[in-house]
């Protein structure tokens, strides 16, 4: 009964949530869709699973996946099962790079050796073009973290752009070869990545209309980076939080830039059940 009552409340939230406007929140962890899914048909649907992992799901169904990690004592996440067609590492760092994350055996894009790359994505009857621009995980050109590889991709006529652990803001050359962005998935804290003030200059130089904070300390991460905090701080007026960021319309988009707090989801992997 309990069930079926969450799933009548979600599906009033969706639908009160559509017919209001295009990002909304759903704050759905407490029901009984696969993460797996997609919020809602007909929309397009981001989920962070925390570090710089993210879903990209499509209106159609497709899903791209970027920087999939491994976890230990020190990134103690535990992201449920997850699917992709496609992911996108940006370096071979181990909270990064665990392909094997993911089910549906999904192509594996970068991370990049060439300056920039372009590139198709094919998922059923679907093009999905995209760029991959390398850059330096540090600020002395790679010497101390080595390349990092940025992605955007085009997905239902939206720009994401997924900065991964971006070491210094960017170059003009870079700036040029990214070009329009809608939704900047940007590392905020600090050590190995840029931090709180970085951030805020690459947000500065790509204009984008969205910026998702990741790479930053929670809960699960005993690392030596900042919380969001350093961020957002003094910027209430522009500040949204989200579980899920789900767009329904590229028109839509905030006209000024907005910034959403994602909340990281978390469920079991199919190993820690089986332990049981
Ligand atoms: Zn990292």
């Amino acid at each position: 009964m309990a069930a079926v009552r969450t799933r009548w409340l979600l599906l009033a939230v969706v639908i009160a949530v559509l017919a209001v406007g295009s990002i909304v929140m759903v704050s759905n962890s407490d029901n009984n869709r696969s993460p797996d899914e997609p919020v809602a048909p007909g929309v397009t649907t981001v989920r962070w699973y925390g570090q710089a992992f993210f879903v990209i799901h499509s209106k159609t169904g497709a899903k791209f996946a970027f920087d999939p990690y491994a976890t230990n004592e020190n990134l103690a996440y535990s992201p449920p099962d997850v699917s992709a067609d496609y992911v996108f590492v940006s370096h071979n760092h181990f909270d990064h790079n665990n392909v094997s994350l993911l089910s549906g055996n999904p192509k594996k894009i970068g991370p990049i050796e060439e300056e920039f790359k372009s590139g198709t994505a094919i998922v059923g009857d679907n093009k999905y073009t995209y760029t991959a621009v390398s850059t330096f995980h540090d600020t002395v050109k790679g010497k101390e973290r080595g390349k990092n590889t940025v992605y955007k991709i085009t997905v239902d006529d939206i720009r994401f752009c997924h900065l991964g652990d971006l070491g210094e803001p960017l170059t003009d050359d870079q700036i040029r070869q990214i070009g329009e962005v809608d939704v900047l998935f940007v590392p905020v804290g600090g050590y190995f990545t840029i931090d709180a003030k970085g951030a805020e200059k690459v947000v500065e130089q790509l204009k984008p209309k969205i910026v998702v904070p990741m790479h930053y300390k929670t809960d699960k991460v005993n690392l030596p980076i900042a919380g969001v905090d350093n961020f957002i701080d003094g910027k209430a007026d522009k500040v949204r939080n989200f579980t899920d960021l789900v767009l329904k319309d590229k028109k839509d988009l905030p006209s000024e830039i907005t910034i959403y707090v994602m909340k990281y989801r978390q469920g079991e992997l199919p190993c820690q059940k089986n332990k049981k």
